[in-house]
């Protein structure tokens, strides 16, 4: 493993949860991707999905992970599947940077449904 890594994963919250480090509650993982529960759900269903390798956000993206988004936004309509949503409907986002809010430096998909949402946001 590389020094960046190594500092990626002592210092960055989601790889301390695709770790194991940090306990999440964890609805899905498998080679690439882990999706669990946020900790502080904005709507009755609240998801992550985040790709184990880190990437900062949006605007690290290249060529070469596009089959991991792909695969983060197909696990997302996966997941809301499973919960029932499929049909009402559900919101996905992606915060990048600070007019964002984004938080947390490690790309993260929120996958949200059970509720109505606003259009534009806020
Ligand atoms: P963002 O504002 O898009 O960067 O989103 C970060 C999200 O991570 C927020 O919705 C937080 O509630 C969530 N979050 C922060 N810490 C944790 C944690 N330990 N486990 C799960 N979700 C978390
Ligand atoms: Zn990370």
């Amino acid at each position: 493993m590389t020094a960046t890594l190594n500092i990626h994963m002592s210092s960055c919250l989601f790889c301390r949860i695709v770790s194991g480090e940090i306990t999440a509650t964890i609805v899905h993982q498998d080679e690439q991707l882990v999706a669990f529960q946020d900790i502080n759900p904005q709507a009755p269903m609240h998801l992550l999905v985040v790709p184990r390798r880190h990437i900062a956000n949006l605007n690290d993206l290249t060529e070469e992970d596009d089959a991991i988004v792909g695969n983060m936004v197909r696990l997302a309509a996966d997941l809301a599947k499973l919960r029932g949503h499929s049909e009402g409907g559900y919101r996905t986002v992606l915060n990048c940077n600070a007019n964002a809010g984004q938080t947390v430096f490690h790309i993260h998909l929120h996958v949200l449904g059970g509720r109505r949402f606003l259009w534009p946001p806020g």
